[in-house]
């Protein structure tokens, strides 16, 4: 029997895989079989990645872009078909935080959460999606969070939360529209991870991230990634439109 979760033949390409969840998720993609490109602004990173993973026998492509510019969208799906032949698979995982109480939340800030967070994943989706048609489907994975649900502590983050709330339901609405046209769309929803956007390190944050979460610890991003090959690949192939908690169970309390 054919292994589901097997991506072998399939094309991945991952927004921000040059640090933290999406570096990850590109490892694991390219680990189960899918030819992978990454897709981040800074390209002394991108180069580092593909070092890396090229020491460990996993070949990735990576394309500099800032993904919160409509053109640099246009040419990295350009690029990436040119360099992939196909998209079958889109992670949209670039994303940004910005803390700051409510009061204090300025125009700038909120607009540079909600432009990579929301707007850029949603020019991306389209213009994926548009490809995934004339291929004659795809897979989209967003990866939201379960800020989307719930509200962080002690820290507050209200543009954040509320851009992956947004995550969420875009998540869904794709999904209904999209599933005749053969595109599953799902997401993730990972609690507190350890990586270079998350400071899950600092005392002030140990009451709340890590005491409140059942699993009393915090995730590392390779505990996330098989959330992504799953959703990605065929097994998978009847969940659309679901988003997928990966949070020690801290939604569940
Ligand atoms: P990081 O800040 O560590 O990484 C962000 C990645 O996105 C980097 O590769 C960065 O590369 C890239 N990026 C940022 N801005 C742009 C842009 N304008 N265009 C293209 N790429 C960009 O974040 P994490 O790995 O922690 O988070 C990844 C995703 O997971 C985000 O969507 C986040 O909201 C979500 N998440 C994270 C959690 C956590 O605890 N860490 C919890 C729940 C969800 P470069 O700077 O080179 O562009």
């Amino acid at each position: 029997m054919k292994n589901p979760f097997d991506l072998t033949g399939r094309t991945a390409l991952v927004t921000g895989g040059n640090q933290g969840l999406g570096k990850a998720f590109a490892r694991s993609l390219a680990e189960a079989g899918a030819s992978v490109v990454i897709a981040a602004r800074n390209a002394e990173r991108n180069r580092a990645v593909m070092g890396e993973f090229a020491a460990d026998g996993i070949t990735v492509n990576a394309i500099t872009a800032d993904i919160t510019d409509a053109a640099d969208i246009e040419r990295m799906v350009t690029e990436t078909i040119e360099a992939a032949d196909r998209i079958d698979i889109l992670v949209n995982n670039a994303g940004t935080c910005i803390h700051n109480p409510a009061f204090d939340v300025t125009e700038q800030e909120w607009d540079d959460v909600f432009n990579l967070n929301v707007k850029a994943l949603w020019r991306t989706t389209r213009a994926v999606g548009e490809h995934m048609v004339k291929i004659g489907g795809g897979s989209v994975v967003n990866i939201g969070s379960m800020s989307g649900f719930i509200v962080n502590r002690p820290q507050w983050q209200p543009a954040y939360n509320a851009s992956k709330a947004a995550v969420h339901h875009l998540t869904k609405s794709l999904a209904v529209e999209w599933a005749p046209l053969n595109i599953r769309v799902n997401a993730v929803a990972p609690g507190y991870v350890k990586t270079e956007m998350s400071p899950v390190d600092q005392p002030e944050f140990q009451r709340y991230w890590v005491e409140d979460t059942p699993q009393q610890r915090v995730a590392l991003p390779e505990e996330i990634a098989p959330s992504v090959v799953f959703l990605a690949s065929d097994a998978a192939s009847f969940i659309t439109g679901t988003v997928l908690s990966a949070d020690g169970g801290y939604t569940a309390v």
